[in-house]
């Protein structure tokens, strides 16, 4: 297609050329839809075929990722790296291991991150990585040799100044310093060539919690926008890793009642707040999600909802942080009609278009991830900053950076959003500020 003359017609051209990419279609139609205006009203842009260019990643790189169990025997697994667009800068973000992951959900994700690091305002391209590797079950060495096979092939096409992978699902600390410690080796430097590295080997303070301390930041604007507090609301929060025990932490600790968490199995429950030793307690656990929850109800005489999400629970607050279409249109509406006043996205794409367009049906404010979860990556972007001058700082600057970062995130939404004076439709705003800022960089670089 040479040019994309109406919306219809865009999506038309987009599901042909990736079929059953049903995540990446979403992705990316949740964006045009909110911005093909503006850029159909930019001729510049429009003549330059912008959006067409967005809608095709730099590159995809394909792998096999060959490794020994604790048993000696061999397993092939699938590894990628989706480097998106570095318009804006190196190609940056996470690194997934689930047994879910396929090419569809990277791109998806590397689509995604390529705007949320334009919101953060500095200067780091998208790109997305993982592979359909099950790590529950598995040894720690187990886990380091899957780490050191997957980046055996992934050590060449990253670098400081490249691409520069994090974590994500099922990648924290551990495999951060496993894939570290084989690109040092095979690359034979050391370099920031990774973020989410621990402290004693150019990590960054507040990047383990910047993506759940960044989330409660964001919402902490969305209520002040309303005159509204943190304080004495009810949080219902999805998940039960990184991103959501941080964004629990955080929500207590600035006086929020958190009633829920979850993992893939099941819901856990505590109509009186669950208490926050027993979430800072979690932060350190290494059992599996359902487990740890298991134990948490047991300990706090919470209820454990197997096979239940949190959406159903009674709340004023929704925080999905634990994966992709987590939350439908029947949770939407399980949760309007539970008298929920807001929801922010802690995982990327967690809220289904039929989920959004219920909230937004209902004047709920709805804040997308690559608003309100841009925290981590923020943080990322300074971890880079840090390991090229070759310095360290402190806890506390990085945590007042980190919340000034999500006020601009929060300023920039408004910025865009010509709506209605008591509702604020985050989404629009979100969509549109990043794709500004993109589309100007992929358009001054000239076609190519
Ligand atoms: P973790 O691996 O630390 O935790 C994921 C949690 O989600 C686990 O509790 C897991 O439970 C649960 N989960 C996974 N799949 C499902 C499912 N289908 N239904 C219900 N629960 C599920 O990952 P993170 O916390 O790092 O990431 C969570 C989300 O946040 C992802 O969407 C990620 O892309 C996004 N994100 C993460 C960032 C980061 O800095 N880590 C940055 C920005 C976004 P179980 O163990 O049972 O599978």
């Amino acid at each position: 297609m040479e040019k994309d003359e109406n919306l219809e017609e865009f999506r038309r051209w987009l599901k042909e050329r990736n079929p059953g990419e049903e995540e990446f279609l979403q992705a990316v139609d949740d964006l045009a839809t909110d911005v093909f205006s503006l850029y159909t009203q930019n001729q510049d842009w429009y003549d330059a075929c912008v959006l067409l260019h967005l809608c095709e990643a730099d590159r995809i790189i394909s792998f096999r990722v060959c490794w020994e169990d604790d048993n000696g025997a061999v397993h092939v697994n699938r590894g990628w790296r989706v480097q998106y667009c570095g318009a804006i800068g190196p190609y940056k973000g996470g690194i997934r291991f689930h047994p879910t992951v396929n090419e569809s959900i990277l791109k998806f994700l590397a689509f995604e991150q390529t705007f949320k690091n334009a919101l953060t305002g500095l200067p780091i391209g998208g790109g997305k990585g993982g592979a359909d590797f099950d790590p529950r079950g598995r040894s720690d060495r187990e886990i380091m040799r899957f780490c050191q096979a997957f980046m055996d092939e992934l050590y060449r096409h990253i670098g400081e100044n490249t691409d520069v992978p994090a974590g994500d699902i099922n990648v924290g600390r551990r495999e951060i310093g496993y894939l570290f410690g084989q690109y040092r080796r095979l690359a034979n430097t050391f370099s920031g060539a990774l973020t989410g590295k621990d402290i004693e080997f150019g990590g960054s303070h507040v990047r383990m919690e910047a993506t759940g301390y960044g989330l409660v930041y964001f919402l902490r604007c969305m209520l002040a926008q309303r005159n509204q507090e943190l304080g004495g609301q009810v949080v219902a929060v999805s998940g039960a890793g990184n991103v959501a025990l941080h964004a629990a932490q955080k929500a207590v600790q600035l006086g929020a009642k958190v009633v829920s968490l979850s993992s893939s199995r099941g819901a856990l429950y505590y109509r009186d707040g669950i208490p926050r030793e027993l979430i800072e307690k979690a932060l350190d656990h290494r059992a599996g999600s359902t487990e740890l929850l298991t134990g948490m109800a047991d300990a706090c005489g919470g209820e454990w909802h197997k096979g239940s999400t949190p959406w159903s629970f009674p709340c004023d607050i929704a925080l999905p942080c634990a994966t992709q279409n987590e939350l439908d249109g029947n949770d939407a509406r399980a949760l309007i009609e539970n008298g929920v006043k807001m929801v922010a996205e802690g995982a990327n794409m967690p809220c289904t278009a039929g989920a959004i367009e219920a909230f937004q049906k209902a004047r709920i404010p709805h804040a997308p991830g690559k608003a309100s979860n841009a925290g981590g990556v923020a943080l990322s972007g300074l971890e880079m900053a840090q390991n090229a001058s070759f310095t360290r700082w402190e806890q506390e600057r990085l945590n007042e950076q980190l919340v000034e970062i999500m006020q601009d995130i929060h300023r920039q939404c408004i910025a865009e959003e010509q709506g209605e004076k008591d509702y604020i439709n985050y989404h629009r705003g979100a969509n549109l500020a990043a794709f500004r800022r993109v589309a100007s960089a992929v358009y001054a670089q000239g076609v190519g």
